[in-house]
């Protein structure tokens, strides 16, 4: 059957991670220890879980337009509501600004080593990947800046990269902005905002009065910890949170997902833990490694990619025997990587003990 959207047959699936469930009985294990896709190991906030148990009303469909989690959004962020797009995850987002911004021949540009999501959501439009080389696993952002063409709509950038850890500075992301025609829409994903201690770090949310061809995306599922629930954010200026909000899905975020959202904003106790627990677990696991001899990227999220010096996918195999799950980096063109997901203090051990034990039997 003929497709009418040529872009699909380069399409390669995201191929997202086994149930924990599904593994334990396919290796024999039962304490698995899960660092593979970037998820908060302290969970949610207690705030948030209270609000899950006593939600009702469920018979009836979700707030469409989001009021109350907006106006929360719009409270802490300092924004306006209608600079405030809501999602099913910030993937959502992401593939609305494409859908709404992207056609046929139209090209996007991302970085070498980027998210996995842009490539996918550009050619679910048709429209052309654009991939520039990077530099050190992380943006140039000049090289992105000079490959804007006629033909350019959109370009994607992360700050921090996901699956490298790195980040660029407010310099580099003014003099980048500053370069961009107007005429293009430039995302910039913050699904990691709330980690980066870095005091350079900038907040893309301060550049939207200045850019109105910005956006910024933000998410609920790393250091909000509610990755299960899907619910993240756009925000930029009326005109084009306007365009998003007109082509979502009327009900695209759930009851749970905003109720849980909104409590978990309310818990700053919560977002400082987790943080403070992440940076402590950075230094954990990059000490680990460098006992290890291992190479790794340096990396300001909530995960580490580390280079093997090798093929990955044995040593990937074999922290799996071990009831270890981390991510290898294939598909990212990154064979002798594996990344590796910040857990609690207590998993990081686990993880470095088992990679320890994988490469003295590999040796
Ligand atoms: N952007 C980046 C850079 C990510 O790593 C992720 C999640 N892996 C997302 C966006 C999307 O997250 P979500 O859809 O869960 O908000």
């Amino acid at each position: 059957i003929k497709l009418a959207n040529s872009g699909v047959q380069q399409l390669k699936p995201y191929e997202p991670g086994k149930p924990i469930a599904e593994l334990e009985r396919e290796l024999g294990v039962t304490d698995i220890v899960k660092l593979a896709s970037n998820e908060n190991p302290l969970g949610p906030s207690h705030k948030a879980l209270h609000a899950l148990r006593h939600l009702d009303d469920l018979h009836l469909y979700p707030d469409g337009a989001g009021f109350s989690l907006k106006a929360a959004l719009s409270e802490t962020l300092g924004v306006a509501s209608n600079q405030l797009t809501l999602g099913n995850g910030s993937n959502d987002i992401l593939e609305l600004i494409a859908r709404a911004y992207l056609q046929p021949g139209d090209e996007a540009i991302f970085s070498e080593y980027a998210f996995a999501i842009y490539p996918l959501v550009t050619l679910g439009c048709s429209a052309k990947p654009v991939q520039v080389c990077s530099n050190l696993y992380g943006h140039d952002l000049a090289a992105m800046a000079d490959a804007v063409t006629e033909r350019t709509r959109v370009m994607f950038v992360a700050n921090p990269n996901n699956p490298t850890g790195t980040w660029f500075n407010a310099h580099a992301l003014d003099e980048f902005l500053s370069r961009i025609p107007e005429r293009v829409i430039v995302v910039l994903d913050e699904a990691y905002f709330e980690y980066v201690e870095e005091s350079h770090y900038p907040n893309g949310i301060d550049r939207l009065q200045k850019y109105p061809n910005l956006v910024v995306t933000r998410t609920f599922s790393k250091i909000h910890g509610l990755a299960g629930l899907r619910v993240g954010y756009g925000v930029s200026n009326p005109q084009i949170a306007d365009v998003l909000n007109r082509i979502r899905q009327p009900f695209n975020v759930n009851t749970p997902a905003m109720v849980a959202a909104q409590a978990a904003l309310s818990d700053e106790d919560h977002l400082e833990n987790s943080r403070s627990e992440n940076t402590s677990g950075l230094v954990q696991i990059a000490e680990g490694l460098l006992t290890l001899n291992l190479e790794q990227i340096p990396s300001v999220a909530n995960f580490i990619a580390f280079d093997c010096g090798r093929e990955a996918m044995p040593i990937y195999q074999g922290l799996l025997k071990q009831g270890v799950i981390v991510r290898p980096l294939s598909g990212y063109g990154m064979p002798n990587h594996l990344r590796v997901t910040v857990g609690t203090s207590r998993e990081n051990e686990r993880f470095l003990d088992a990679l320890k034990h994988v490469l003295k039997e590999m040796a």
